[in-house]
């Protein structure tokens, strides 16, 4: 059996990018990265954009060209799966039943789309979850323009998906259990102006409802999403985007300890010092507002890889950046900073009403702790200073357009 330095389980963005963050550390040793999917580390945020509009090849998605991990001298076991961990032997188990020897072992698995628990949903074959190239490849014959087009959660992947949608001219209906869309992710106020923009785009909200089951027409097919208000949704095409689900059962099954994620201390150590976990599948301490968090973002992932790289190096650095996201959807460009938990005071700067284009801040004790802009990346970079900075702007000067918001990084 091989032993490796270190053993990065999990090919998505954060262990590609873990990977080269231990070379960029200057780490000599052996590396084996094992991923599940077929494709070397890629970056996912364009499968609901220009990926699944069909404006870009898979080689655009690849996080670093092939030569890289030969260069690098990085091993890559792809479409493997670790089925098993033992830590006592520091040992790993693969779906072929090969086994990996590690020092050091980076957890970097993800997560997967969180699933409709409904037997028809289940097998059919025109109701589609999002997190692959595969489940692209999957969705994308379906949407020829005048197709019915359900989407079934209003967060961003959801909505980047209705919008692709119109621009293929699809017919599309969201459907969203809460009260508005972004629940989870947006202050109310941007809700508001996305609910407008998806509505002026012709696209069909359903808010405050859930789906309660499918009709089956042929070949194992839905023909429609029934509401709990007892109405339906015709759909030739469903897409199902309700959040994720941390990839945590091989760290569980181990022992190491797991809360809606593998908790991890500021360096991504997990409850055992020989491992580190790091992106989409931890649980960490929130260094704006106290407690631990999940986080789903490229931002989240690529930090941590470094951070865990540079603790495994002798290098340790805390991860406290500002965590930041973006989502495109239409011409918007849907930006935020920070996290407006917490915050006691909202300022908006420009119309939510009209236009393509407003920003929000969230202060708190007069701090300004996390900002959304849309559709001005000049503003957006000033944002994240002010919200990094903490900065003390009085919220009329936040609020006055006519100001540029770089100024305000300058004078108070
Ligand atoms: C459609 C979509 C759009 C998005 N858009 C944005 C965006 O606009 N902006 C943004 O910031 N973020 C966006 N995200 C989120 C972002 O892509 C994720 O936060 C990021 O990919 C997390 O990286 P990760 O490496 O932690 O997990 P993943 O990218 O999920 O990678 C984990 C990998 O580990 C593999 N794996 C899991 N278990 C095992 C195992 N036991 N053995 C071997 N391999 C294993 C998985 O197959 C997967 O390839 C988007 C995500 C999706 C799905």
């Amino acid at each position: 059996m091989q032993t490796e330095d270190i053993v990065v389980v999990g090919g998505g963005q954060a262990g590609g990018e873990a990977v080269a963050a231990l070379r960029t550390a200057g780490f000599e040793g052996g590396i084996t990265l094992v991923g599940e999917e077929p494709q070397l580390p890629y970056s996912r945020p364009p499968l609901s954009k220009d990926f699944l509009l069909g404006e870009v090849g898979t080689e655009v998605l690849l996080l670093r060209p092939p030569h890289f991990y030969e260069k690098h001298l990085v091993r890559t076991l792809l479409g493997r799966t670790v089925t098993k961990l033992d830590r006592d032997r520091r040992t790993l188990t693969l779906d072929d039943g090969d086994s990996l020897r590690y020092n050091t072992l980076i957890l970097a698995t993800g997560g997967t789309a969180r699933r409709l628990r409904d037997p028809v949903a289940e097998a059919a074959p025109n109701i589609h979850y999002i997190r692959t190239i595969a489940d692209i490849k999957r969705l994308r014959p379906g949407l020829v323009p005048g197709a019915r087009l359900a989407v079934i959660g209003g967060g961003y992947v959801g909505l980047e998906i209705a919008a692709v949608g119109r621009k293929l001219g699809l017919d599309v209906t969201v459907v969203e259990a809460a009260p508005r869309l972004l629940a989870r992710a947006a202050g109310p106020e941007i809700s508001a102006f996305v609910h407008r923009v998806h509505t002026e785009e012709g696209v069909d909200i359903r808010l405050g409802t859930t789906v309660t089951g499918f009709v089956p027409g042929d070949d194992g097919r839905v023909t429609a999403a029934v509401l709990d208000d007892g109405t339906k949704v015709d759909a030739d095409v469903v897409v199902v985007g309700i959040g994720l689900v941390p990839r945590d059962r091989l760290a569980a099954d181990a022992g190491i300890e797991v809360a809606d994620g593998i908790v991890v201390d500021e360096f991504c150590r997990t409850s055992d010092e020989a491992v580190y976990a790091i992106g989409d599948c931890t649980r960490h301490p929130c260094a704006e507002h106290g407690g631990t968090r999940r986080l789903e973002s490229v931002q989240n992932a690529s930090e941590q890889a470094r951070v865990a790289a540079a603790a495994i190096t002798q290098n340790r650095r805390a991860y406290t950046s500002v965590p930041w996201f973006w989502s495109d959807q239409y011409d918007l460009k849907l930006r935020s900073v920070g996290i407006a938990a917490g915050c006691d005071r909202t300022v908006v700067r420009g119309s939510l009403d009209e236009g393509r284009s407003a920003a929000v801040f969230y202060l708190k004790a007069g701090q300004v702790r996390a900002a959304e802009v849309v559709s001005s990346p000049r503003d957006f970079g000033a944002a994240k200073k002010l919200v990094a900075n903490r900065a003390e702007i009085a919220p009329e000067r936040l609020a006055d357009v006519s100001t540029p918001l770089k100024d305000l990084l300058t004078s108070r």
